[in-house]
């Protein structure tokens, strides 16, 4: 989480694709709560690595490969503690960059302004009630009918490939590539993911706050980062962040072993 003094703890999950046992350096101090996103990342990385594994022994492997951003056109999803990672990201890029990045963000503000979407888009920030797939699927698909490049991509490269939001590590197709050329004409096989770190992300943010901010659409993470720049001064301590995610770690895989008729433990 953090350089400063901290504790180990081991981590062990049963997830729908086996079980995760992980170490964890968590500070003893006060820090931020973008603090808890690379651990965070790294837990949704493990049990997709899993899942994938298991998905390989059914004789299915990802198709996806480097160089290939076709899916760089959907709506991406962010929790808040990713938002603030992304900004503080974007701000330690040389200033050139930097530019580049705010202009294509700026740009892509106009776009959806004109279409009338980002008022929609604006107003699932700060939805209270849980949006579902289902409910999002409306302003997705309009989203996606502009196939607007993400704002970090370049040159068809993710520019923020090391800090991309959990999200985009998530989405992983079976089928072959060509078919997410267009993914409202095509369906796509995609392998499940065991923990959606960004809604984890996001209940702890809700938590924390008590705010009604779940998830916020990536092009409107920056300016969304900006006006809430004063929440990222604040501090927890890493003990509390560290039990506070792992309960809902908790929650999110109990649910989704309810769901799926399966047993679940941590
Ligand atoms: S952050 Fe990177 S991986 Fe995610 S949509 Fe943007 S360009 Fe693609």
């Amino acid at each position: 989480m953090s350089s400063q003094v901290s504790e180990r703890f081991e981590v062990s999950l049963n997830t729908s694709a086996g079980q995760i046992t992980t170490a964890v350096d968590v500070p003893t101090g006060f820090v931020p709560v973008t603090s808890i996103v690379p651990f965070m990342r790294r837990l949704g990385e493990e049990a997709q690595a899993l899942e994938v594994a298991w998905m390989g022994e059914q004789g299915r492997v990802p198709s996806c490969q480097k160089g290939c951003a076709a899916c760089c056109r959907m709506l991406v999803p962010l929790s808040a503690p990713e938002a603030f990672s992304v900004r503080e990201w974007v701000r330690s890029r040389p200033v050139e960059q930097q530019s580049r990045i705010m202009a294509r963000f700026a740009d892509t503000k106009v776009q959806l302004l004109s279409k009338g979407i980002w008022q929609r888009l604006s107003e699932l920030c700060e939805a209270s009630d849980h949006c579902s797939d289902k409910d999002l699927d409306g302003v997705n698909r309009r989203y996606y009918e502009l196939r607007l490049a993400c704002p970090f991509l370049e040159e068809e490269v993710c520019t923020i490939y090391d800090e991309r939001p959990a999200a985009c590590r998530e989405l992983l197709v079976t089928s072959p590539a060509d078919r997410c050329e267009d993914l409202l004409a095509n369906p796509v096989d995609t392998i499940s993911t065991p923990i959606r770190i960004s809604t984890v992300l996001g209940l702890l943010w809700q938590d924390l706050t008590n705010t009604s901010t779940r998830l916020i659409p990536l092009p409107l993470a920056l300016d969304w980062a900006e006006v809430h720049a004063g929440t990222t001064d604040r501090m927890w301590k890493g003990t509390q962040l560290f039990d506070q995610v792992l309960d809902k770690v908790w929650r999110f895989l109990s649910q989704s072993f309810s769901d799926d008729g399966k047993a679940a433990g941590g």
